[in-house]
């Protein structure tokens, strides 16, 4: 366990939060903003918010401080049925809709979602623990770019898929993780819209607060009633939602394991099916790339959102010859990096998300130790109520090791070196994800040689973690099969009929 999870700091001047109340964030001159948070979320259905049938519900809290934000729905099987049903009457008439009519709500939401940004930057911080210049800069303004750029298909669907005729497929049952809350939901409601599919969406569990404000945007712009319905809840709401037999087609972003779980469940049903799931990219640097600009794009590659990222470039491989400089360059930069509360728009890296999360991360840094690779952990002060954990490297790492093997899903760079391009391709593709890479050199030639031959859905060069809605991203083995954005993520909406093309 890290030395400075021990370390406190002084949290007196912490706003209280108190349910039902306009929250004054006076620490954080970035959220000065207010955002208000009913004490009680209910089921979005058929354009309507529905109580769940069990009048249950349960906390969603702020990783941050460990204090309660709201209490949202459990639904269960008969809210489920509601909710896909609701999504069945609504499909004959959205499929109906010109292309251009459901372009204009698709820019609707997109323009409200900007108009209301800061709100949404601030509730996502809240709910999730990351930092608000990544809500601000990164989670908000992508999202509504989903939404404009899956506009732009929707009247052209002809052009995308040209001599066939695209059709929607039904009803969507989509299920997202915690780590983009807002971001996911738009990947999945965006395209499936734009197709003219009618959706349910199941957000996580941990941070539902930013899917469900969507729904008010989505009222605001008018859209009808049941194209698009929210269901909170756990696993068991998502495993009734992926089971319900009115479904067309199932995109799940998860772990591997649920995403096997789900695969097994939509079997033999004649539903389409697409799988975001895991990864431990490797993140290759050559002696002769730019090492300060490969080590800020480390830096982004591990440490962004707290390494909370499916494709997090969490596999450190860097040329023999230079290892010993470049640990050094990073260890210097890492102890610049500022981590605390999520609100202060200067802090770099914010809560974990959540105790299980950092549970998992503990444990294999644990192994990690034991197994004999070196930790180092940049020296800051700790909040002493939430969930954190300060930017960690291990360097003498074996292929063998835990650390290089499983995914972390936290703030944890694992460093293993190489002799030649032959051996970094080999090691980078010595896993069972296939998810994304990177590769740090000043030779175009041995970009192109290297990403050809990596077994990666996205391969990025000089640069990491930059994502497009135009850029279609997804993975191949444990890493799940499908794309989404781009003209590929559209394809996973439709079923072609007719023409001369293969589907
Ligand atoms: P998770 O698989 O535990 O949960 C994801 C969602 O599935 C949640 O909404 C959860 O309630 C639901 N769920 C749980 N059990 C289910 C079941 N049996 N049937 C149906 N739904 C079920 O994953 P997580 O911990 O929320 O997210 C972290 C994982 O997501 C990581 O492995 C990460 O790599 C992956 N991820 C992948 C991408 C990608 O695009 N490839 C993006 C983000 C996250």
């Amino acid at each position: 366990m890290a030395k400075n999870d021990q370390k406190t700091q002084d949290s007196a001047a912490k706003p209280e939060l108190e349910f039902g109340r306009v929250w004054r964030y006076e620490q954080a001159p970035e959220a000065t903003d207010h955002v208000t948070i009913a004490p009680r979320h209910e089921l979005f259905v058929d354009g309507a918010w529905t109580k769940p049938k069990s009048g249950e519900h349960f906390a969603t809290i702020d990783p941050a401080t460990e204090k309660t934000l709201s209490e949202v729905a459990q639904a269960g099987d008969k809210d489920v049925d509601a909710a896909v049903k609701a999504a069945q009457r609504a499909f004959p008439k959205w499929k109906a809709l010109s292309g251009e009519d459901r372009a204009r709500y698709l820019f609707r939401i997109a323009r409200i979602l900007l108009e209301r940004a800061r709100e949404f930057a601030v509730l996502e911080t809240l709910d999730n623990g990351k930092p608000i210049k990544e809500t601000r800069d990164v989670d908000v303004p992508l999202a509504a770019q989903h939404f404009f750029y899956h506009a732009g298909w929707a009247d052209k669907l002809d052009l995308l898929f040209p001599g066939q005729t695209p059709a929607p497929l039904g009803v969507v049952g989509q299920v997202i993780p915690w780590n983009f809350p807002l971001l996911m939901a738009a990947w999945k409601i965006a395209p499936a819209l734009a197709a003219g599919n009618t959706v349910v969406l199941k957000p996580a569990e941990t941070s539902p607060l930013t899917a469900l404000r969507l729904c008010e945007v989505l009222q605001q712009a008018g859209l009808p009633p049941g194209v698009v319905n929210v269901i909170t809840g756990d696993g068991r709401t998502g495993q009734a939602l992926v089971r319900h037999p009115g479904l067309a087609k199932v995109a799940f972003t998860g772990s591997t394991e649920v995403g096997k779980e789900i695969q097994k469940a939509v079997a033999g049903r004649g539903v389409e099916l697409t799988l975001e799931l895991g990864g431990k990219a490797a993140h290759v640097v050559f002696e002769d790339a730019a090492l300060d600009q490969a080590v800020e794009g480390v830096v982004r590659g591990i440490f962004f959102n707290q390494g909370h990222v499916c494709c997090a470039g969490s596999r450190l491989l860097v040329q023999e010859s230079v290892h010993d400089l470049f640990v050094e360059k990073l260890q210097r930069r890492m102890a610049r990096i500022r981590v605390g509360s999520p609100l202060d728009k200067n802090t770099d890296m914010g809560a974990i998300h959540s105790k299980a999360q950092l549970a998992r991360i503990r444990e294999l840094c644990a192994a990690g130790a034991e197994g004999g690779a070196s930790m180092h952990q940049a020296a800051c002060d700790l909040p002493g109520k939430g969930f954190w954990f300060p930017p960690t490297m291990f360097t003498g790492v074996s292929m063998s090791h835990r650390i290089a093997r499983e995914e972390v899903f936290g703030p944890v760079l694992a460093v293993l070196t190489f002799r030649t391009p032959e051996e970094a391709v080999e090691k980078a593709n010595n896993t069972s994800y296939g998810l994304s890479a990177g590769i740090w050199t000043d030779k175009g030639a041995r970009i192109l040689w290297c990403a050809e031959r990596m077994k990666a859905g996205v391969v990025w060069n000089n640069t990491f973690n930059r994502f497009d809605a135009a850029s279609p991203f997804g993975g191949f083995k444990e890493s799940g099969f499908g794309r989404e954005g781009g003209r590929q993520g559209m394809r996973a909406y439709v079923k072609l009929e007719g023409g001369l093309l293969p589907g």
